[in-house]
């Protein structure tokens, strides 16, 4: 059969990361990013972009973990490299505090990271409110730098990049013989996903190049996390809002709750505030399916519902999205020589 023609729906980290695991794992195809968005302008460009995981409950814990694994080392490689800067990856270490004891002393992730150990008596005088504390080093994405980074590296291979809405897969059966979805949120209209649901997360982004350590409140809710070019202030989690306003107490409460635990930030400057939806599901929706309308069929990968762990994750999942789209090339050349038989 000729070159199988791949299409990838959606531009953010999770449709940009699959496209290239695709290049690099399915030689011979060809692979085109479709998107009614691209960067700056997706859920993925607001994001902190820490690699420190959450738990999908829907999702086996050593999945989880692979997934995890095969990310940071991706990125480890590269904050290695001469490419770090350009693709905005690099090393930063820190702590996680806790008010109260948390359940998991030791997160399943402790050993991806580096250098994961509890903090001393004396770090722990820096967090007066807080009575446990775990140190390590781990990496962090600047985000809108890596999407650019990633286009680029997939217009280098010969990835065509499309502005297009999808308004239903079936639209493209007629193009394409593969469909990767990757649209995040969007998969609620899209694929009518009613397992999928937002939640709306604000942040702000601030000039206080002095700030070198990240500091992440065990409650997931407040962290400050230093990039390259700015600190990410986070945050809140709105289960169910679709709203993509700033909202201004939040904003207040954001920087009043992050100045309790750094207090040097009062000084920060150049306050912007961001605001995206996490794609959120019970576990990431990682699967093959095929759709049929009577005898035709479109063979469909489907990789989305990342929650607020899409860039902790993305490696990790798009390896195994390329691997499902190879077994559908598989199928597909398998059914091409039966037909000519
Ligand atoms: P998106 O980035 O939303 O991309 C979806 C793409 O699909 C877009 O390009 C969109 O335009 C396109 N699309 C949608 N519908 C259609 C359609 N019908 N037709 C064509 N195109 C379509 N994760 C971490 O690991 N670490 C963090 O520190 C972190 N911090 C976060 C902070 C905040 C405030 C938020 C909101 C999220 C954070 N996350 C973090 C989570 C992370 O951002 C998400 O898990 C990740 O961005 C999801 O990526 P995605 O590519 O699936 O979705």
């Amino acid at each position: 059969m000729a070159a199988p023609k791949v299409a990838v729906v959606g531009a953010g980290v999770i449709g940009l990361s699959t496209a290239l695991c695709i290049m690099e794992t399915c030689p011979g195809c060809s692979v085109t990013v479709l998107s009614d968005q691209f960067s700056p302008n997706t859920a993925s460009d607001v994001a902190a972009g820490i690699l420190i995981p959450h738990t999908y409950p829907g999702t086996p814990i050593h999945t989880q973990k692979q997934w995890f694994k095969e990310t940071f080392n991706y990125l480890f490689a590269i904050s290695n490299s001469a490419e770090a800067s350009e693709a905005g990856i690099h090393l930063v270490s820190g702590w996680q505090v806790f008010k109260n004891m948390p359940e998991e002393e030791l997160p399943f992730w402790s050993d991806v990271v580096l250098g994961f150990r509890p903090m001393s008596e004396a770090e722990l005088q820096k967090f007066p409110q807080h009575q446990f504390g775990q140190a390590f080093t781990t990496l962090k994405c600047d985000c809108p730098p890596y999407l650019l980074w990633l286009e680029k590296r997939l217009k280098a291979t010969g990835v065509q990049m499309c502005t297009r809405k999808v308004a239903d897969l079936w639209e493209l059966h007629s193009e394409y013989n593969i469909v990767v979805n990757c649209v995040g949120i969007g998969a609620h209209q899209l694929v009518g996903d009613k397992k999928l649901f937002p939640v709306r997360g604000q942040v702000l982004k601030v000039h206080a190049p002095w700030v070198k350590n990240f500091i992440r409140d065990g409650d997931g809710l407040t962290y400050i996390y230093p990039g390259i070019h700015s600190v990410t202030l986070g945050g809140t989690r709105e289960k169910d809002s679709w709203s993509l306003s700033p909202d201004p107490g939040a904003t207040k409460h954001i920087f009043d709750r992050c100045c309790s635990l750094e207090p040097s930030l009062r000084g920060a400057q150049d306050i912007k505030v961001k605001v995206g939806l996490r794609p959120s599901r019970w576990g990431v929706r990682l699967q093959k399916e095929v759709l049929s309308q009577g005898a035709v069929k479109l063979l469909v990968v489907h990789n989305y519902g990342h929650g607020a762990g899409g860039f902790s994750m993305h490696r990790g999942t798009a390896k195994e999205a390329a691997r499902l789209v190879g077994e559908c090339i598989a199928a597909l050349q398998g059914s091409s020589s039966r037909a000519k038989l």
